[in-house]
């Protein structure tokens, strides 16, 4: 009872600078909320009454939403549970920029309507030459959603039974190009495709061919698909996904089918992520001819796929300005990370800590070029740091019994963060 009456009111706490300014980042009901559970633990006698304010600065959350930016330290470039591309310092500025009140339909010179997002479509024109028109929506899916609702709905879309893939998380390209009420006409078998076959099933109801990149798995042995070059012979659309987003060739995957090689193939209209391997925002491009992308623009489910403003900031920013995250850590090279690798693990091991450097494989991951291996290194610990690190938010991966942490994904400056966090926990 005499505990209780020493427990500070909430409005005195509520005075301290601290809590205060933590107020203006957090909210005050927030706030208010850390304070309680404070008062509650100085009730209980937990804490003494005069550091229910300490207590509460304490325990404030770092910002005013729950998701936690994590150090990538598992080796896969983009992790789809980590919240895949990275964005560059140029998105997450333009992004900042954005945020308030900005021209993203609206002409400063005439003080009229404009194109929104024109300088977003006007920078992926500069990127694919080769594309006539443009459109960008919220997702790779929501491009594959608006083309079959828009070109198909109704008719056939032709498409290979080697490429009817689940993109993950129990989540099927098959029901989604369904659920639009187009019908898919399959061809070909598991392993292989040729011409003949779509040829064969090509119609009066056909409405367009499609051709999936495999992104996530490999089929190795007696295979064989047909290529977007020949497909466009046959004298009907062809739509390709390839998923990962790269505008051109990139030479450290060349496997990777890119939009502007597509279209110079002859495909119609590719369509593919911003946030796999092109290391720009959560997006859905789609690139091509410019009768289709006008049908696409002004068929009514556009509007309900439309992307904000924060979205066209950080695609644009990231189709022109520097080099993206991603990109550099699919370019870093063994060398250099074999160093750093190094370095860390010593610094570790003068600390008391058992590590050691020691080579690995990372992987791009589930937005591309599947069985890729990147030669890359990591410090090696033991397996039972692999929680403690993760509550310091850097995750890593467990290989044989022992923590790696892979430092492809992870850039240079901030090894410092990783070498505190490891000495923590
Ligand atoms: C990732 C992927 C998709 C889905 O794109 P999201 O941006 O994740 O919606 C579709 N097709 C292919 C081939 C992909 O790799």
């Amino acid at each position: 009872m005499d505990q209780r009456r020493k427990v500070p009111r909430t409005d005195a706490v509520l005075t301290d600078p601290r809590l205060v300014s933590a107020m203006a980042v957090l909210g005050r009901a927030t706030v208010k909320g850390v304070v309680a559970g404070s008062q509650e633990r100085a009730r209980r006698g937990e804490i003494a009454p005069e550091s229910v304010a300490d207590a509460a600065v304490a325990a404030l959350p770092r910002r005013a939403t729950t998701l936690t930016p994590v150090i990538n330290a598992t080796g896969v470039v983009l992790h789809t549970n980590l919240g895949r591309a990275p964005l560059s310092g140029a998105a997450v500025e333009a992004i900042s920029a954005a945020a308030g009140h900005t021209d993203v339909e609206f002409d400063l010179v005439t003080g009229h309507r404009a194109r929104r997002g024109r300088g977003t479509l006007e920078a992926l024109a500069a990127a694919v030459p080769d594309a006539e028109a443009m459109h960008v929506v919220n997702n790779g899916a929501a491009a594959l959603v608006l083309a079959a609702t828009a070109l198909a709905g109704g008719r056939e879309i032709v498409v290979s039974r080697g490429e009817l893939i689940e993109i993950g998380d129990g989540f099927r390209l098959p029901d989604l190009m369904q659920s639009t009420g187009a019908r898919l006409r399959e061809v070909g078998t598991t392993n292989r495709a040729a011409l003949d076959d779509y040829e064969c099933a090509i119609g009066p109801e056909t409405a367009f061919l499609l051709k999936v990149h495999p992104s996530n798995f490999v089929v190795r042995g007696f295979t064989s698909a047909v290529a977007t070059r020949e497909l466009a012979r046959l004298g009907v659309p062809v739509v390709v996904d390839i998923g990962s987003g790269l505008l051109t060739s990139e030479p450290s995957l060349p496997d990777e089918p890119d939009a502007t090689t597509a279209l110079r193939d002859g495909a119609a209209l590719v369509t593919a992520s911003g946030d796999k391997l092109l290391g720009g925002p959560q997006a859905g491009l789609l690139l091509g001819r410019a009768d289709i992308v006008e049908r696409l623009r002004r068929h009514p489910l556009a509007r309900a796929l439309r992307v904000d403003k924060l979205t066209l900031a950080a695609l644009e920013a990231t189709l022109r300005g520097p080099e993206s995250p991603t990109r550099r850590a699919l370019r870093r090279v063994p060398g250099e990370l074999r160093e750093r690798a190094e370095t860390l693990a010593k610094r570790l091991v003068e600390a008391g800590i058992a590590a050691e450097a020691v080579p690995t494989a990372a992987v791009v991951g589930g937005g591309g070029a599947p069985g890729v291996e990147l030669p890359s290194w990591a410090v090696a610990l033991t397996a039972g740091l692999a929680e403690p690190l993760r509550a310091k938010a850097v995750v890593g991966r467990v290989e044989r019994g022992r923590l790696l942490l892979d430092l492809r994904c992870v850039p240079p400056d901030r090894d410092g963060e990783v070498y505190a966090a490891v000495r923590e926990a």
